[in-house]
């Protein structure tokens, strides 16, 4: 799927029947990755009482990618306050930004805006003064393909 708007819409759609089953009353959030092996991968926050230990909607569906050797191309993350509101989407924090960056500064995520609309942008437009490019890309840890585990 190469149209971004058509695959964003397709992702929140998802996103939201995900957060239907899953959270039917009260909060509900859950990113949703999208990768070049057209495979949709769906996460929620680690919740813990010790805060610290606490782990970003994005980052289940990051560690499955990692897991199979799956390219992701494109981040959406939403969250809402109860089941009667439309979700509101969240840019990928900054963590969640240096961690999907393993796939490159093309990686596509969407932003926060004050109308929702499903808007990509890449990392390298969120973050275009990145500090790892100082280094020689060869030192690096970033996605190589290679062996698929599907
Ligand atoms: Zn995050």
């Amino acid at each position: 799927m190469t149209d971004d708007r058509e695959l964003g819409e397709l992702m929140y759609k998802k996103a939201i029947s995900f957060l239907d089953k899953r959270f039917p009353q009260g909060w509900g959030g859950c990113a949703i990755m999208y990768t070049a092996e057209e495979q949709f991968l769906i996460s929620v926050a680690f919740e813990s009482f010790n805060a610290a230990a606490c782990l970003c909607m994005e980052t289940g569906a990051m560690c499955e990618a990692q897991k199979y050797n799956l390219k992701i191309t494109h981040s959406l993350c939403v969250s809402r306050d109860n089941e009667n509101e439309s979700p509101q989407i969240l840019t990928a924090c900054g963590i969640c930004q240096e961690r999907l960056r393993y796939w490159g500064d093309d990686v596509k995520i969407a932003v926060s805006n004050p109308e929702n609309k499903i808007i990509f942008k890449k990392i390298s437009e969120l973050n275009p003064y990145y500090w790892g490019e100082v280094f020689p890309e060869e030192d690096r840890e970033e996605y190589k393909e290679g062996a698929l585990l599907l």
